[in-house]
């Protein structure tokens, strides 16, 4: 069974009398530990494709079951939970709140779930030292760089222990070299074994992960699987040969 598995899976937005097809009837699946990018031109669907998976947004047709849950019937709430409980996300603009310092942001989501205060503080403080943050800790994100403010966020992310994390253009708002190192950070924790969906508009970007997904309008254009290729290639042959003269 995969981490994630995603079966013909729509997203129709009715505005007026005209219908887009945001997804169209796409099937994919998430192994645990993998690294992957979800990349295509604006407006192809990447994010409406991050919201579903990570349980932001229900797809109109399909189905989606996460770590064996049957999700595209869950409501709001229950949706809430597992986001929180399974889920961490990372974003553009850090979403750090402005009046609370790093460690109080990064202890937000085991707030949520209920994790009591000391304990609390030492999970957020160990997630801090994992992304090298942890003298930063009673800063304010308004005193720090944006590549610190975004390891602030990927510590936000990992708190809760979430069997995937999604970063939807982490590295958009920073300078190349910034970028450069929030690259290696995801790349670090994915040999840690983290699951990593990565979503951008940047060959380049996506050019770091083991496998890509390109989505065109909606739809799964190119799947560069270097395991489904392999296969592929093996089987051509056979295939051939089997076929009637
Ligand atoms: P991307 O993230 O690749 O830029 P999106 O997933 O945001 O693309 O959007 C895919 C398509 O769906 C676009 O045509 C967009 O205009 C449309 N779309 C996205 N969200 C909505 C919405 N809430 N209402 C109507 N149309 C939407
Ligand atoms: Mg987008």
């Amino acid at each position: 069974m995969a981490l994630v598995e995603l079966r013909n899976v729509s997203k129709i937005y009715r505005l007026g009398d005209e219908e887009i097809r945001a997804l169209d009837d796409v099937t994919l699946d998430i192994e645990e530990g993998e690294f992957i990018s979800i990349i295509g031109p604006s407006g192809s669907g990447k994010s409406t494709l991050m919201h579903i998976l990570g349980c932001l947004d229900s797809p109109t047709k399909g189905t989606i079951k996460l770590d064996g849950l049957m999700i595209q019937d869950a409501s709001a709430r229950q949706l809430a939970t597992i986001r929180n409980r399974k889920l961490g996300f990372v974003f553009q603009f850090f979403n750090l709140l402005p009046k609370l310092n790093v460690v109080q942001n990064v202890e937000l989501p085991m707030i949520y779930s209920g994790i009591p205060g000391k304990e609390r503080r030492l999970r957020a403080m160990a997630a801090l030292e994992a992304v090298d943050l942890a003298n930063r800790a009673r800063h304010r994100p308004s005193q720090l760089s944006g590549g610190q403010q975004q390891r602030a966020a990927i510590a936000r992310a990992l708190v809760n222990n979430p069997r995937l994390i999604f970063a939807d253009e982490p590295t958009g708002n920073l300078d190349s070299h910034t970028g450069d190192a929030i690259l290696s950070l995801f790349r670090k924790l994915s040999q840690q074994g983290r699951t990593i969906v990565l979503v951008t508009h940047d060959p380049e970007i996506a050019a770091v992960t083991p496998r890509r997904i390109e989505i065109r309008d909606g739809r799964i254009a190119v799947k560069v699987d270097m395991a489904l290729a392999g296969l592929a290639r093996q089987a051509a042959p056979t295939s051939q040969a089997a076929a009637p003269a």
